[in-house]
């Protein structure tokens, strides 16, 4: 069975070659992230060009997706490199470039006191240590040591309960996304968004790139709808959103983020530790292969990978794993009725949804294999694909952006095609390519969803059974 959930692989240092990366590809990697938390341009540039030489020599379609620092908070730097923080204590927090001890922690951040008071809880090193601010003064915020432990140079700051008043876009972002419109990167993955707002912000320095709303702040799960609105793909960014809100409810707010990006019809993604052991070891752990599983399951049209393969010792065997688990879940749950419970996806073309819909009903009834697209902007393909159909999705499009847009897509195998002036040319012509490609037989029935007439955005309208070796007409308009 083909694959239908696909897998975003984080580039990094383990895999920074050609043949580094040719391995991924080939192990099935659909997206290559490049962490711009890490890394200079000069390597992002190589890392690029290595992945779209790999796609072009095993004829397989790999987006780049540009995953940008965004605002994180972080502590300056201690006499010692670090220092140790002993609960019962108090602390202060300032907002200048002190360098810090025991008692005073500097943070990068301007409008700390303005922007949290008492009772608000800090967060540092990645939540091991906590904090509740206990006064304001105006040297800065006192807070009490909850829970202790050893802070270094630059580790990460949260403030979950604090509407923190930074600008979105730091001065890095921006020149790194003028540097990723400059690569053509596919996909911009926007890190500590808290609103609809965010999104549109970086979407206007983004280029053509959709964007992937990265929910790793308590603001952020707070404003999932009107953040969902304007992101074309949604992140459950597990790492930090572990940090902002308990633990033990990250599992059912995982489930609630698939789930409402799903109804809108938006690209899903479960991130972080997905398989963290393979970092060093060659085998997952049960509980690993089980939460990837739990993932497929919710629906997620997207797993990602981080450190597993940016760092991680065993890079392409972390793919293979992961890939083998997304096919074993879905040969045990894609029956034929399932999708049934799919309901209605509200996008905001609803013709083309309806007609999704039923192209997805037809293909299980008759039990065919495959299901055709002809897309201009990858809609239609999306569309289907969020019906979670068992056939395949061949999605043909004469738009390059589209083609790679759509490796992110569930089930979606994105296919370049030559505009053809009427719909019956296309349909025939695409049913000769897939027999040419060995994809169908004669005699196969495949359902194909075009629109009438063809070439045009938003135009979809018509679902055909079409028989593999018969000839159509009719359709030339
Ligand atoms: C996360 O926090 O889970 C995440 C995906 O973001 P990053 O890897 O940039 O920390």
């Amino acid at each position: 069975m083909q694959r239908h959930t696909k897998i975003i692989a984080t580039l990094g240092p383990a895999v920074a070659s050609a043949s580094g990366i040719l391995a991924l590809v080939e192990a099935g990697i659909d997206v290559a992230r490049l962490n711009f938390s890490h890394g200079d341009h000069e390597i992002h540039r190589a890392m690029a060009g290595w992945t779209r030489d790999a796609a072009k020599k095993t004829g397989r379609t790999v987006a780049l997706m540009q995953d940008i620092q965004g605002p994180k908070l972080r502590v300056g730097e201690f006499a010692e490199g670090k220092v140790t923080l002993e609960p019962g204590r108090e602390v202060t927090l300032v907002a200048d470039g002190a360098v810090g001890n025991a008692n005073v922690i500097p943070v990068g951040y301007d409008p700390l006191l303005q922007d949290v008071v008492p009772g608000d809880r800090v967060q540092l090193a990645d939540g091991l240590i906590r904090c509740e601010v206990v006064e304001r003064t105006e040297a800065g915020l006192v807070a009490a040591v909850r829970v202790g432990g050893v802070l270094s140079d630059h580790k990460g700051v949260a403030f979950p309960d604090s509407k923190l008043t930074l600008e979105i876009i730091t001065p890095k972002d921006e020149v790194d996304l003028a540097f990723g419109r400059e690569l053509g990167v596919d996909y911009v993955a926007a890190s500590f968004v808290r609103s609809g707002d965010d999104i549109r912000s970086v979407a206007q320095l983004a280029g053509e790139a959709p964007i992937v709303a990265k929910i790793e702040l308590a603001q952020a799960y707070e404003n999932l709808d009107d953040i969902i609105g304007p992101s074309s793909a949604v992140m459950v960014a597990r790492g930090d959103l572990g940090v902002q809100l308990p633990l033990e409810r990250i599992p059912l707010i995982q489930a609630e983020i698939l789930k409402k990006t799903n109804a809108a019809g938006r690209i899903s993604i479960t991130a972080t530790e997905m398989l963290e052991s393979m970092t060093k070891s060659p085998r997952p752990t049960r509980a690993e292969v089980t939460d990837v599983a739990n993932a497929v399951m919710a629906g997620t049209d997207a797993v990602m990978l981080s450190g597993e393969t940016a760092v991680g010792d065993y890079p392409v065997e972390t793919v293979t794993a992961m890939a083998s688990i997304c096919v074993a879940v879905e040969e045990g749950t894609l029956s034929a009725r399932e999708h049934h419970s799919i309901p209605f996806v509200g996008d905001g073309n609803t013709v083309a949804s309806a007609v999704s819909q039923a192209a997805t009903e037809i293909a299980v009834n008759l039990e065919a294999q495959t299901i055709v697209a002809f897309t201009e902007s990858g809609n239609t393909a999306r569309l289907i694909s969020k019906y979670r159909p068992e056939a395949r999705i061949v999605a043909f499009t004469p738009n390059e952006s589209t083609l790679h847009h759509m490796a992110l897509y569930w089930g979606v195998s994105p296919h370049p095609f030559e505009r053809r002036t009427y719909t019956d040319e296309e349909l025939a012509a695409a049913a000769d390519i897939l027999e040419r490609e060995g994809v169908v037989s004669r005699g196969d029935r495949v359902v194909m969803v075009a629109g009438v007439p063809p070439n045009v955005q938003a135009s979809t309208n018509l679902v055909k059974v079409h028989v593999i070796g018969e000839t159509s007409g009719g359709l030339g308009s």
